[in-house]
């Protein structure tokens, strides 16, 4: 099968939360206790049974205010830093793009959800699995578009195959940046190329997006360095203490991460 792309345009957004509801739906995930994060965000983060939810921002500019709202789930990542950080290879790529998570595999040491530039994955305690957006894989290999794209009655959400849907988004930036010089598309260059790109009207921290998203380059260094030249280049005990510092580098980078994407989310409460 081709590779795909869904284009998420805000400019067409309404915040109705449709997709969100969608994604509930074709998922069979129970209904969450909302709160009230902003005037009109309904749910603080992803959950173990919330795969997607829009983000409002309130931007005030000449006594008049603007929302910027976001849908957000995972962005299937070309080069995931979840899968580079993974103990136990749980998370794979497919040939359509997608990320996904072998369930069996998953032993639910979070180094995924502590990894990811956007926060994306949460353990579901219940279970000690990770969990996130599929992609709505067991639609797509039937023929058929994600939930949330099939909902989204604007149109905001287009899925399809990538050369044809990358035109397309290209195509909706050049038409708006004839009034709006700040609309961009933001993905395409991120991570390896996103599967999930958005067209943004403002900067990304407008809308509480990371400008510039990264893998820790600790595990760079562990999955595409360290870790091949392990069995090859050096020594095993060489290979073994250089490997340990690495690990107790990504285990470290595991607190300050968490801690980072948890105070993203609290300012974007505020
Ligand atoms: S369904 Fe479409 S318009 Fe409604 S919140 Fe989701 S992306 Fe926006
Ligand atoms: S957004 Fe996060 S969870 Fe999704 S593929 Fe990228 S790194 Fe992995
Ligand atoms: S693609 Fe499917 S799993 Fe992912 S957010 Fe949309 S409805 Fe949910």
């Amino acid at each position: 099968m081709a590779r795909k792309m869904v284009f998420i345009d805000t400019s067409l957004c309404t915040g109705c939360k449709a997709c969100s509801v969608a994604c509930k739906a074709w998922n069979d995930h129970p209904a969450e206790k909302t709160q009230r994060i902003s005037s009109y965000q309904a749910q603080a983060d992803f959950t173990p049974n919330t795969w997607t939810y829009v983000r409002f921002r309130e931007e005030y500019k000449d006594k008049k205010m603007r929302f910027n709202m976001l849908k957000l789930q995972c962005f299937h990542c070309g080069d995931p830093a979840c899968m580079k950080a993974c103990s136990s290879n749980a998370i794979y790529k497919t040939e359509t793009g997608y990320t996904l998570i072998d369930k069996d595999k998953c032993i639910g040491c979070g180094y995924c959800a502590a990894n990811c530039p956007w926060g994306v994955p949460k353990i579901d305690e219940a279970t000690n699995k990770s969990t996130k957006c599929t992609g709505c894989i067991d639609r797509v290999e039937n023929g058929m578009k994600p939930a949330c794209a099939q909902t989204c009655q604007p149109g905001a959400i287009q899925f399809g195959d990538h050369a044809e849907i990358m035109a397309q988004a290209q195509a909706r930036v050049e038409e708006l940046q004839l009034t709006n010089p700040k609309a961009h598309l933001y993905g395409t260059e991120l991570m390896g190329g996103t599967t999930y790109v958005y067209l943004l009207q403002d900067r990304p921290d407008a809308y509480g997006l990371p400008l510039h998203p990264t893998t820790p380059v600790s595990l760079t260094l562990w999955k595409d360095i360290v870790h091949p030249l392990g069995g090859l280049a050096i020594g095993a005990s060489a290979a073994a203490i250089t490997c340990g510092v690495i690990v107790n580098l990504v285990r470290g980078n595991y607190a300050n991460r968490a801690k980072n994407i948890a105070a993203s989310h609290d300012e974007g409460g505020k």
